[in-house]
């Protein structure tokens, strides 16, 4: 009789689909994580090669304005509060100009729920940045904004994301899933949208033709079973549509949030995390390495592990760091390819679509 493990190494070489039940096997401590991870990193490389690849660009969080609160947050405060900031159309262009100067393709967009401004602040927010810097690639507002955008104006999802992709959107980022177990949501973040919300804008994205990410936050007081029960409706939702390009596994980090009292995840954890769902969603082509959130060492390690992008150079960032990340802020073209190449690994520019960037200085075309 084969061990559970062998069978899982079995099905894996097999190409057949993990089950719940052995995505939760694999998290027990006894199960051996470097083995986990070679499977993984196996996976990963019958999907793509020897390529590890990054992205060059900025993020812009325009206020830490939010209505929801959520008990998970560090980054979010009340109007009034000394450290609140809602950014004026001028910086809004003027972080878009510096991020176009710098080469970015991308700029990430995502920020509190303001509870005073409305869906068509957002929207024109999109089209004064895709009207001044029209190369760059609008990756905005998560799932959490768009369904509020819905519920404000009483419009449906699809509505409202055909008349954001009119404005210069170009995908969806992947937060606000954290966990979708409800009896978890209710601790971390009860006021923002549930997972059908979520999962139902990703749904509608993906019927428009846009390409979205999906997160998993985890290292707080969801259980491993809730860990594979949210790549599972993950995975289920890429069957139907295949419109996720990427799994981003985020391990939270407590400080200066309602949940402080908690223990970060450990490096073994966050080992262990991206290689299950390196084989538990294998209709996903990628698993991206966030070195904001695991630190730039456990994402170069990670990187055996069954991931094979790094996300990007990342300037200013905001969401991570009011929590506690010791990552630093941003990192160079040459720091992230002196990363991946250590790992043994072909370092590859994408853009938002993970598409080929080929480069000559700031100028860069699609390959
Ligand atoms: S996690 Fe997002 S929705 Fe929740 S309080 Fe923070 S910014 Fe707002």
């Amino acid at each position: 009789m084969p061990s559970r493990l062998a069978e899982i190494e079995r099905k894996v070489l097999a190409g057949e689909r993990l089950s719940a039940e052995e995505g939760e096997y694999l998290y027990q401590p006894q199960v051996d994580l470097h083995a986990t991870g070679r499977l993984a990193d196996e996976v990963r490389r019958r999907k793509n090669g020897d390529i590890v690849s990054y992205n060059i660009n900025a993020h812009l969080n325009p206020t830490n304005i939010c209505l929801y609160r959520c008990p998970l947050c560090a980054y979010s405060c009340d109007p009034g509060d000394p450290k609140a900031f809602l950014m004026t159309d001028q910086e809004v262009l003027a972080l878009g100009r510096e991020a176009a100067a710098n080469g970015c393709t991308e700029l990430h967009i995502v920020g509190g729920v303001h509870p005073e401004k409305n869906f068509a602040w957002h929207r024109d927010l999109l089209a004064r940045l895709h009207e001044a810097f029209p190369r760059l690639m609008l990756k905005a507002w998560t799932a959490v904004e768009i369904a509020r955008f819905a519920h404000q104006t009483g419009r449906s999802l699809e509505s409202i994301l055909g008349e954001l992709v009119g404005a210069g959107l170009c995908s969806l980022p992947g937060g606000g899933a954290e966990i979708f177990a409800p009896e978890v949501r209710r601790l971390i973040c009860p006021a923002k949208a549930d997972a059908a919300t979520w999962l139902e804008v990703h749904r509608t994205a993906h019927r428009l033709g846009l390409k979205t990410t999906a997160t998993m936050l985890y290292g707080h007081v969801e259980t491993p079973a809730d860990r594979i029960d949210h790549m599972l409706r993950l995975r289920r939702l890429q069957d139907e549509t295949g419109g996720f390009q990427a799994f981003i596994p985020l391990a939270f980090h407590p400080e200066n949030t309602e949940l402080a009292h908690l223990a970060r995840p450990t490096g073994l954890d966050n080992l262990r995390t991206v290689a299950i769902s390196r084989l538990v969603l294998d209709n996903f082509p990628h698993v991206k390495a966030y070195w904001i959130s695991l630190g730039v060492g456990t994402a170069q390690i990670a990187l055996g592990y069954g991931a094979d992008d790094l996300d990007g150079t990342v300037r200013q960032e905001r969401i991570h760091h009011d929590a506690g990340s010791t990552a630093p802020e941003s990192l160079t073209v040459s720091e992230l390819e002196a990363i991946i190449r250590e790992a043994g690994r072909t370092p590859v520019e994408r853009d938002t679509l993970y598409r080929r960037v080929k480069r000559n200085g700031i100028d860069w075309t699609i390959e």
